[in-house]
């Protein structure tokens, strides 16, 4: 697969080509987060093995998760969204809810992404809005409850691909699982509450023009496995405790905040049985492009702070933009 190459990229692969190590280039990760993972591939090419799954960072709760099977390479999205348009979601006024959706698919295909699953957390448009252009480009399978798909049907998405999920489906894929999981969204502002909450059952709504019209529709968690490798992601800072006992994710990709909710951190990773890695998500201002390092709006060194404190023998990896991490 051509992948766009940037500096970044250039630096991840020569250094994981060349020693082993897993994680992408350190140089240009912002000071003081550099990423410490420092776990070695398992030997490669042994017949009818699947191999170790490769993180990549999309930005905001954009993931890639890439490996090969043995037929083939495979490709699992998370919230991929790539065009970014403006909002000011992270200044003092906070996101206009009548700014309009916009899908740019000169910039989408500047990645040159492959998938064969999507998996949406929630309708939210920093997650949901180039989906449905993704998916057709793709051809994958799309994951999201009937809100979820709701809203990509009336943003055109192709309907054959789209697959209503509530929480509980455990998926048997071609050398990968996907569970999917009941969750919660982030609750912020003095009465800690839902942005654009609300729900669009029945038949799809009316064209979604504006980022209010793109409602939460409910929030699921993903957890993927890939041989002896899995990988937890939440799309917002909350989560259904009972929903994730006796998971032991290798990976927890934990968005920072949570601050409404009761010890967000200790509570979460207490539950998953301290994952061997903590990787931040979500925690870019995406104002700003991808293809520049992410801007911290401010959360990072609280997360990295509380997990340090809740779980000591996590290592807490920080992913900068473009960057990837095999565990
Ligand atoms: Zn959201």
């Amino acid at each position: 697969m051509a992948t766009r190459v940037t500096r970044r990229g250039v630096l991840a692969g020569s250094v994981a080509g060349a020693t082993g190590l897993a994680v992408g280039s350190a140089a240009t990760a912002a000071p003081g987060y550099r990423p410490t993972g420092t776990a070695t591939r398992a030997s490669a090419g042994s017949a009818g093995a699947v191999g170790r799954p490769r993180l990549r960072w999309l930005g905001n709760n954009g993931w890639e998760i890439r490996f090969d099977t043995p037929n083939g390479r495979r490709t699992v999205l998370i919230d991929p969204w790539l065009t970014r348009f403006h909002t000011g979601t992270y200044t003092e006024q906070g996101a206009d809810p009548n700014t309009p959706l916009s899908v740019r698919p000169d910039v989408i295909d500047r990645y040159h992404l492959a998938a064969d699953h999507i998996l949406v957390t929630h309708g939210h448009y920093d997650h949901l809005t180039d989906v449905p252009y993704l998916a057709g480009k793709t051809g994958a399978t799309v994951l999201g409850t009937e809100t979820h798909v709701n809203l990509m049907t009336a943003l055109g998405a192709p309907a054959d691909q789209l697959s209503v999920v509530r929480g509980g489906e455990y998926l048997e894929c071609d050398g990968y699982t996907i569970q999917v999981l009941r969750s919660l969204h982030s609750m912020t502002g003095e009465r800690s509450r839902v942005a654009f909450a609300g729900t669009r059952p029945g038949h799809p709504p009316a064209t979604p023009k504006v980022i209010a019209d793109l409602v939460e529709g409910e929030t699921l968690a993903y957890l993927i496995t890939v041989g002896e490798v899995s990988i937890i992601d939440f799309g917002g800072s909350n989560y259904l405790g009972a929903e994730l006992a006796g998971l032991r994710p290798t990976v927890a990709l934990v968005p920072v905040g949570g601050g409404a909710i009761h010890r967000y951190v200790p509570r979460l990773l207490a539950t998953l049985g301290n994952p061997r890695y903590v990787l931040p998500t979500h925690w870019d201002d995406f104002d700003y492009p991808l293809d520049e390092p992410a801007r911290d709006y401010g959360g990072l060194a609280p997360l990295r702070t509380a997990v340090r404190q809740a779980s000591p023998a996590s290592r807490f990896v920080v992913v900068d933009h473009l960057e990837t991490f095999t565990p």
